[in-house]
């Protein structure tokens, strides 16, 4: 495998490291152990004005300042998931990781993906998934590539034992004042990692998937109200919403189940590694009523929804969490 550098990071040194940063922080944030069940969560989040702040693509969490709350010490799980094999791309950071901590305690074995690059929060994920006795394996590799994407299935479909669940949700944005600003590689980078990689690896798990499978998407109240400055990655969030509503049709005979997460403004290093303006960043998430960025943790709970098995009417559906803003669809 000379291009996936595939690891499981099963030493109990790399857990402990990973397992107390995150606790630190999410104590530094407000956060309780993991009986903290009170702990008023929302209330505590940071509020704009954000500091601000520039990491080169793609960003990791862990350097963030504020560092997101991706559920590290309070998800809790009820076995939601059980003996579920997920695969969810962009696991290492942001909503994908809230996902993948969610994912675990809800008694799932969880594949992520992510770049290479990412490797010191990709590590941090797996420590996560391992310390709730899941199997967790790490496949790092370009989803711009559509080799890749076809070993991506293979590989975890192989180290899972199986492909339930396919948790499309890496994405690239990168903001851009004008269409003029817009290069032909830059669009080109964006709609092959958000539009032809969930695609490619859809079709793929599709090969493998039975009964009971679920594609979850990730779209974006971008889909219907697109801003001005990240135009091309608006229209792969609209696309997503439409794939999933068409792919659910396709696929319900076959009892496969599709559906997409709509997020608002959240806190992730897609913001802060070239997806925002410093002006946007500083005053993120305060145009929501709720007025403040989202915590990946707010959201994790829809990815688990949108997986449910208890949930076996919902296909093409659209879960959102926009603080309140306007719904995709
Ligand atoms: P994030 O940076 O934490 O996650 C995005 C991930 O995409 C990265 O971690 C990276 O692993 C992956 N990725 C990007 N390019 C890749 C490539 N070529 N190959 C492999 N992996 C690649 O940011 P996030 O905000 O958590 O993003 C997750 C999803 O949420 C995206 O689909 C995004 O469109 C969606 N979303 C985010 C927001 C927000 O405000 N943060 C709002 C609406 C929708
Ligand atoms: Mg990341």
């Amino acid at each position: 495998m000379p291009d996936t550098d595939r690891r499981t990071f099963v030493t109990g040194a790399a857990l402990t490291a990973g397992a107390v940063a995150v606790a630190d922080v999410a104590s530094a944030q407000g956060g309780g152990g993991a009986g903290a069940a009170t702990r008023p969560a929302a209330a505590a989040y940071p509020k704009p004005p954000y500091p601000v702040q520039r990491q080169p693509w793609p960003g990791l969490a862990s350097k963030m300042t504020p560092r997101p709350d991706h559920g590290e010490t309070s998800y809790k799980g009820s076995g939601k998931l059980a003996g579920k094999k997920a695969l969810i791309t962009g696991g290492d950071s942001g909503i994908g990781r809230a996902a993948a901590i969610a994912y675990a305690r809800e008694g799932a074995d969880v594949a992520i993906n992510y770049l290479p690059a990412e490797e010191p929060d990709a590590r941090e994920v797996i420590a996560l998934i391992r310390a709730e006795g899941r199997r967790a394996v790490a496949i790092s590799g370009d989803l711009r590539d559509e080799r890749f994407c076809r070993r991506l299935i293979e590989q975890a479909a192989a180290q899972l034992g199986g492909l339930d669940i396919l948790v499309n949700n890496a994405a690239r944005q990168q903001t851009r004042a004008t269409l003029a600003d817009i290069s032909s590689q830059d669009f080109d980078d964006t709609m092959k990692t958000n539009v032809y990689a969930p695609f490619w690896l859809t079709r793929a798990a599709l090969e493998r998937m039975g009964a009971g499978a679920v594609i979850v998407n990730t779209s974006s109240e971008q889909a219907a109200d697109p801003s001005k400055d990240i135009v091309d990655y608006a229209m792969t969030r609209a696309a997503v919403l439409n794939f999933t509503k068409g792919l659910a049709k396709q696929v319900a005979s076959r009892g496969i189940r599709v559906n997409a997460v709509a997020p608002g403004p959240f806190w992730t290093p897609l913001q802060v590694s070239g997806g925002a303006t410093p002006d946007k960043l500083r005053t993120f998430g305060s145009q929501s009523p709720i007025g403040r960025a989202g915590q990946p943790a707010e959201i994790a709970a829809l990815y688990v929804a949108a997986a449910d098995p208890s949930l076996s009417f919902s296909t093409g559906q659209i879960f959102g969490s926009t603080g309140g803003g306007g719904q995709p669809a």
